[in-house]
């Protein structure tokens, strides 16, 4: 396994992997590698020649306020898990790296940005998009892998990538969760006692609502209202938003006669957590 910081080499180490008929894995993340991290790693092993880790916390998508600073560090852990999950590149950019002055080019993708994560971090995804088409552009062509527990992340990923024709194949894989339903995040680490105990009452609520969908309730203010319940029975949770959308387009639908996703964001003292879970109305 290499340990890379300069961009130009990790480009050159891909393109003779690549002229040597080895295709290549990539899997970008801001470090701090949980089970969730390995289970893409663990994809991207079993479908391809040589992986490609990323690990880089990346300024432009954090806003002001958010916790960029206080984001867990922990290298030397995560390189023995990409050593484990048999990583053949690990590249550990300094941000002037990927972003040498003056920077100029960012990237924006309209419209799915704008909901959801969009409307409560505003700028994130132009931060998202940004990083991953440098990263991109580093690392060629390629197979992607994201996960679901970042649903909004993923679809984004796939417009860029298709719109602007990058030599990538984006793999979205199933999120990973704790036994109590808390699906996998860095930032659960930085849950306290107290706040770790109440956490799982996001998967709780989106459970919720998808057992409502299942039993046939087709408004969707009633599914968010269920929803709602199970966050404000959690003193310590406070809610961004529960939403039922188009899985495509991330719309609010008037009534649910197909299959929508649910999503919610939540506040447990300085930590906010994400989630989402699919649901379908019986047929
Ligand atoms: P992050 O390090 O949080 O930026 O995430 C890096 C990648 O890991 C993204 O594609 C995430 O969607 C994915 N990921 C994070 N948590 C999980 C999880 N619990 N299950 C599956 N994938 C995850």
């Amino acid at each position: 396994m290499q340990v890379l910081r300069s961009a130009e080499e990790l480009r050159r180490s891909l393109c003779a992997e690549r002229r040597a008929g080895r295709e290549i894995g990539f899997v970008p993340t801001t470090g701090a590698l949980h089970e969730g991290h390995r289970a893409l790693l663990r994809a991207s092993a079993s479908e391809c020649r040589v992986s490609v880790l990323s690990v880089f916390v990346n300024p432009l998508q954090f806003g002001p306020g958010e916790d960029l600073e206080r984001y867990p560090r922990t290298l030397d852990a995560d390189l023995e898990v990409a050593r484990a999950e048999r990583v053949g590149y690990v590249f550990v950019p300094e941000p002037a790296e990927l972003y040498p002055p003056p920077v100029l080019t960012t990237v924006h993708v309209a419209g799915i940005t704008e909901p959801l994560e969009g409307a409560f971090r505003p700028g994130h995804f132009d931060g998202v998009a940004t990083v991953l088409t440098r990263l991109f552009g580093v690392v060629g062509c390629c197979r992607a892998y994201f996960g679901e527990k970042d649903f909004q992340q993923l679809l984004v990923v796939r417009q860029m990538v298709t719109e602007l024709r990058m030599p990538v194949e984006v793999v979205g894989c199933p999120t990973v969760r704790e036994h109590d339903g808390l699906a996998r995040s860095s930032r659960n680490r930085r849950l306290d006692p107290a706040a770790r105990a109440a956490a799982p009452c996001l998967y709780r609520a989106l459970r919720a609502g998808a057992e409502a969908v299942a039993a046939g309730e087709a408004d969707p203010g009633v599914v968010r209202e269920r929803m709602a319940q199970v966050i404000a029975s959690e003193p310590l949770a406070r809610a961004d938003y529960l939403e039922v959308v188009d899985p495509a387009c991330l719309v609010a639908p008037e009534r649910i006669a197909a299959p929508v996703r649910l999503l919610g964001a939540v506040h447990l003292g300085d930590v906010r957590l994400i989630d989402n879970l699919a649901a379908a109305p019986a047929s």
